[in-house]
């Protein structure tokens, strides 16, 4: 069963009056578990629009999508809600931690609102950030961590739910390119452990860490391929 299943999904935005903004049409898509698809295209291409859609943050104006099965159309908005902060986790180009909170608490957080008590919040949170290599730096706050530390503990929030979807938008985009492809190598190892993946970037360099590429151009999917030989950040 796919992770994601899309089929003609479209989105228009309308602006005053009359006038009306194709962001999506016609875009079909299914993403099996365990895969690594990296979303491209110029932007105002609808690569936002498509991630905001899979992310369960806006409606589509028409067709379906199934996330793990279900078909969210279906969904209150309740139940919207809870699917996405069961199923997904996100990462953001500007890493949206809170700056007064220490690593361990960011990571805490999305527990917290699952109702998780706090020692097993505690607990998980370690080990999540043991996992993306930042043991060292439980109880320092973002501002006492650079760019691509900040990125890893953004990463482990993401991770603290036990989800079956990471989306990442430009997660590199604030990032140096030694630091990008650190965070590559944690994605990869996180992949390889089954997680499935779709991250945007408007990199190439970036999006060939990804084992399937996808090009949006005029709200349209216009390219589906396999990365052959995709780079190892290792
Ligand atoms: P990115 O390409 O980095 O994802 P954005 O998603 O911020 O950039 O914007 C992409 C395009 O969508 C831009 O042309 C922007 O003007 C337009 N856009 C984004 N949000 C809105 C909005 N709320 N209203 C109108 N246009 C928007
Ligand atoms: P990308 O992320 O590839 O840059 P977007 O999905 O942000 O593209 O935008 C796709 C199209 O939809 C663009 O023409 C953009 O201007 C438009 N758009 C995006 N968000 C809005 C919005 N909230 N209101 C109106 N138009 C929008």
């Amino acid at each position: 069963q796919p992770v994601i299943a899309v089929r003609d999904l479209a989105k228009t935005y309308r602006l005053g009056g009359k006038t009306n903004v194709y962001a999506l049409r016609g875009v079909s898509l299914d993403v099996y578990p365990g895969e690594f698809v990296a979303v491209m295209g110029p932007s105002g291409s609808g690569k936002s629009t498509f991630m905001n859609l899979i992310g369960c943050l806006d409606r589509p104006t028409s067709g379906e999508y199934w996330l793990a099965g279900k078909l969210v159309s279906r969904l209150s908005s309740d139940e919207l809600a809870i699917m996405r902060n069961r199923l997904i986790g996100f990462v953001f180009q500007g890493f949206n931690l809170l700056g007064r909170s220490t690593a361990i608490q960011n990571v805490g957080l999305p527990m917290v609102y699952a109702g998780i008590p706090k020692h097993i919040r505690e607990l998980r949170a370690r080990k999540l950030l043991q996992l993306v290599g930042l043991g060292a730096r439980m109880n320092h706050k973002p501002s006492e961590l650079s760019g691509g530390q900040q990125q890893r503990v953004a990463i482990a929030r993401a991770l603290s739910n036990g989800p079956s979807l990471l989306l990442a938008d430009e997660p590199t985009g604030n990032l140096d390119s030694r630091t990008s492809i650190e965070i590559m190598a944690v994605m990869q190892a996180l992949n390889e452990q089954g997680l499935t993946i779709v991250l945007v970037t408007h990199e190439p360099d970036i999006a060939n860490y990804a084992k399937r590429q996808v090009v949006f151009r005029d709200g349209r999917l216009i390219r589906d391929e396999p990365v052959l030989q995709p780079n190892s950040a290792k």
